[in-house]
């Protein structure tokens, strides 16, 4: 048999999904497990949302529409841009897609050609190094380090920009982190993208889920940068929308017509009962946001807590997402309860599994191996249970 094309060995299996489907298997069969991996909200989708999808089916509105996606839904996001990010979009600017990782592919596959830099700051979403490789594309890690608390610095991105360099990916919040840039420093990045003639992907998906003071800005809105940056947004957070498998970007004109050309190709559009729901999501009431991001906050708090307790843990309060990111790489080297020898991320959370039933993910898959990512997407009781659990695991690790 002849081979499979050589791009499909570029990707690898995305580790939050795979742990996510294992914890899922484990406990299906009888295991007692606490799942702190998935960045999945553990609340339902707003009543109105649903009951808008309901009804467009009811009503018929079952067919094919435009590929970029309806106007209606259009007119909603350009609505929430200009409400929410003061960034005035035509509609043709605006594609829907079947959620905000369809959109990161769409941008990257519509930028990047064979041997293309990408920018990319670590730790990053996995996603983002996975589609610039399987495009055919180069990434270029920016080690955003634990002296620079994991901020990216603009000089590192005039240090990395080479004529090779095509765009850069940020993602603000952002996941793993919780980091937020401030409008200074998001300045400082636009000063160099500018100078460096780069594109930049601004994944905003976490935008509402900000826990200190100061509002997130888009990138976009800073001198020159509207017409080089790709806004990548979606509901599967903010809306707890993750399976309805939508989202949508906002792109320089000329841009956003590649793009509805491919996509024209390949999805069509993604589903219409989905976009309706959507519309709904972004017209009606916010108040489910704001309480679920209270919420979040308490968990967040809670959590921290707990790890301020733990000798040898090191952490930064996030400032948004629902991510904590933990630095246990001063437990690399030592045996846990069970006698295992634990030297990186993935050894970290296959025995922490094993011995407690804790769900994490290595920080490895975010280009990490020092750190691992808790999730506090579950319930406030299921987060007292289950970081104790990992308190209790390093408190008996011996070496
Ligand atoms: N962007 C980031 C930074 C994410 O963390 C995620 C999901 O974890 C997504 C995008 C994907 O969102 P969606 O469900 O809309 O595809």
């Amino acid at each position: 048999m002849k081979p499979f094309a050589k791009r499909m060995d570029e990707i690898p299996f995305s580790m939050t999904v795979e742990i996510d489907s294992l914890a899922k298997r484990l406990s299906t069969d009888g295991r007692s497990i606490w799942n702190l991996g998935v960045g999945e909200p553990n609340f339902d989708t707003p009543v109105h949302v649903k009951e808008a999808a309901i009804r467009s089916i009811n009503k018929g509105l079952t067919r094919y529409t435009t590929p970029s996606g309806m106007q209606t839904f259009k007119e909603a996001v350009r609505e929430k841009l200009k409400k929410e990010n003061n960034l005035i979009y035509a509609p043709e600017q605006i594609i829907a897609t079947s959620g905000a990782k369809h959109a990161v592919f769409n941008a990257i596959a519509a930028l990047i050609d064979t041997d293309d830099e990408v920018l990319i700051p670590v730790p990053y979403w996995g996603t983002y190094s996975a589609l610039v490789k399987y495009c055919g594309g180069k990434p270029v890690f920016l080690e955003c380090t634990k002296e620079n608390k994991l901020r990216l610095k603009a000089e590192q991105i005039s240090k990395a920009a080479t004529p090779k360099t095509k765009a850069i990916i940020l993602n603000s919040p952002c996941n793993p982190t919780g980091v937020v840039y401030s409008k200074e420093e998001l300045e400082s990045f636009a000063k160099v993208i500018v100078e460096n003639d780069l594109y930049c992907i601004s994944d905003e998906i976490y935008e509402h889920l900000i826990y200190t003071k100061e509002p997130s800005i888009s990138i976009a809105t800073l001198p020159d940068m509207q017409e080089r940056t790709i806004i990548v947004n979606g509901f599967s957070k903010a809306y707890c929308m993750t399976g309805w498998r939508i989202g949508y970007l906002a792109a320089p004109n000329e841009l956003a017509k590649g793009i509805a050309k491919v996509q024209g190709q390949t999805t069509h559009h993604p589903s219409n009962i989905s976009q309706y729901g959507a519309i709904a999501a972004l017209n009606g009431p916010f108040d489910s946001v704001i309480a679920m991001r209270q919420e979040f906050s308490e968990r967040m708090h809670r959590i921290s807590e707990i790890f301020e307790s733990i000798p040898g843990i090191n952490f930064l309060k996030p400032e948004g997402a629902f991510y904590l990111f933990v630095d246990v790489g001063s437990y690399y080297g030592k045996k846990t309860e069970a006698g295992t020898l634990v030297s990186n991320s993935i050894e970290f959370c296959k025995s922490l599994l094993d011995e407690q039933g804790l769900v994490l993910v290595p920080g490895i898959s975010f280009g990490n191996d020092s750190y691992v990512r808790f999730s506090f997407t579950a319930s406030l009781p299921t987060i007292s249970v289950a970081v104790p659990k990992f308190k209790e695991f390093v408190e008996r690790m011996k070496g």
